[in-house]
């Protein structure tokens, strides 16, 4: 039954089924035997390894796999999921605090590809904001630690019109 199901998820459900489920008691992913339907959604589950009856939590599996499109509440929480993955930027921004702090009093200079930049030098990014110069990498290139993300950026880039 299983089987069937994994094969072909568009397949209409029905009590007595099997179905994977996070079964809170287990705190993982098992499988479930279907136990009560309503408007032809899974409603209540057994779990078939510790025998405990509750409500269906579709597994994550079954959201990726199963669902060929998902829900949007699914949707919601597949997307909270990638969001919580992705760590925060602290490394650039205690980074940029640093720099900020000790170069309180440096000015800005507008960022431009085609000036030249030194090591620990502030500079405007129209789309980055504030950044300090960390590295210069080699002639044209300059690493910049911004508040949000440290990028390499090109300097000494030749005007155009100008060789
Ligand atoms: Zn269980």
């Amino acid at each position: 039954m299983a089987d069937r199901l994994r094969r072909h998820p568009w397949k209409v459900t029905s009590v007595g089924d099997e179905a994977d489920s996070i079964c809170p008691r287990c705190k993982e992913e098992t499988i479930h035997r279907v136990v009560a339907m309503v408007e032809s959604k899974i409603h209540l589950v057994i779990c078939t390894r510790c025998n405990s009856q509750h409500r269906y939590r579709p597994s994550l599996a079954a959201m990726r796999k199963k669902t060929p499109l998902p829900s949007e509440r699914q949707a919601r929480v597949l997307k909270k999921l990638e969001e919580s993955k992705t760590p925060p930027p602290k490394e650039p921004l205690r980074v940029w605090e640093n720099f900020r702090e000790i170069l309180a009093e440096v000015k800005p200079l507008p960022y431009d590809p085609s000036e030249e930049y030194k090591e620990h030098q502030a500079v405007d990014h129209p789309t980055f904001g504030l950044g300090f110069v960390r590295r210069v990498i080699d002639a044209s290139k300059v690493e910049i630690v911004f508040e949000r993300e440290v990028k390499v950026l090109v300097m000494n880039r030749p005007r155009s019109g100008q060789e």
